[in-house]
């Protein structure tokens, strides 16, 4: 098997500079990405730079986006991140914007000031999987965050000066507790108003322990039309600033939104196609890659 290198769809033309491989956590239930797949290992420093050694002698100086992979970057002492990002910005000066992942724990455990430096040397974006707002989803699902630390840690990386791109994972609650994924999720949403909102669906691969719950009949998978009644509730209940995508191949409808201004139309949207007797038979998914 190949290497697994994860990115967002807007990073699609970005150089992918290797910092780690793996998750250095690995233990979301719905999560398949890397279990049994690769290893978690951080790359050296020397390793990075000749990363964008090689890449300056391939592209010259005037590559405009660069992602960092790796499933968790704040997990790493800041020290070593400056050293990558000042490489990164002396390797390509004209340089628009640096991303990557990063989870809620990692980032409130940097002080404020930590988080600006990382912004001052270059860093634009964070990507960071809500999934859920839900504490008893988040709980159940082995995420190992809850709401709060969420709300938190996305506050103090705006504050940086640094922005933020939340995923949500439709259907995470299951039938049992679609109301209260939508209700949590909604509530974190709100108090963050995160720059970009991000929605995934559930697809529920073999290699993760929800896999089994799903084939024993404990967690029950929401049907293709519930998945869409659930984002119509989500998307009716925010109150935010933010960029909207539906954008992802695990998704069953297709679209992009600028909110506030877009809510009106966004949730008539959502209506109309529910409202349509042919949404009720979309057949579900079942992805075998992600
Ligand atoms: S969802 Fe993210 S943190 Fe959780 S196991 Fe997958 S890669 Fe790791």
């Amino acid at each position: 098997m190949g290497r697994v290198l994860i990115r967002p769809p807007s990073e699609a033309g970005s150089l992918l500079v290797e910092v780690f491989q793996g998750c250095n956590y690995n233990q979301c239930k719905f999560c398949g990405i890397y279990k049994g797949r690769e290893q978690f290992k951080v790359f050296g420093v020397e390793e990075i730079f000749n990363q964008l050694n090689v890449a300056k002698k391939m592209y010259g100086d005037y590559y405009g986006t660069v992602f960092l992979t790796g499933s968790d970057m704040t997990c790493l002492p800041t020290e070593f991140l400056i050293a990558v990002l000042n490489k990164i910005s002396q390797t390509f000066p004209s340089l628009e914007r640096v991303t990557c992942y990063s989870s809620a724990r990692s980032a409130i455990a940097k002080f404020p000031d930590e988080l600006a430096r990382l912004r001052e040397a270059g860093l634009k974006r964070m990507h960071m999987g809500l999934e859920s707002g839900s504490d008893k989803i988040l709980k159940l699902m082995k995420k190992g965050t809850l709401s709060k630390t969420i709300i938190q840690a996305g506050r103090r990386i705006k504050e940086a000066g640094i922005q933020i791109s939340l995923y949500v994972l439709l259907g995470l609650g299951g039938k049992d507790f679609t109301e209260e994924h939508v209700r949590g999720t909604v509530e974190v949403l709100n108090q963050t108003d995160p720059d970009f909102i991000r929605f995934r669906t559930l697809n529920i691969l073999p290699n993760t322990p929800l896999y089994q719950e799903v084939k024993e009949g404990t967690f029950k998978l929401l049907r293709p039309y519930e998945i869409i009644k659930e984002q119509r509730e989500m998307i009716a209940g925010l109150d935010v600033h933010s960029e909207i995508f539906n954008d992802h191949v695990s998704d069953y409808l297709d679209f992009e939104a600028k909110f506030p201004e877009d809510k009106p139309l966004t949730v008539r949207l959502l209506d109309r196609i529910l409202a349509d007797p042919r949404t009720k038979f979309i057949p579900p998914k079942e992805l075998t890659e992600m």
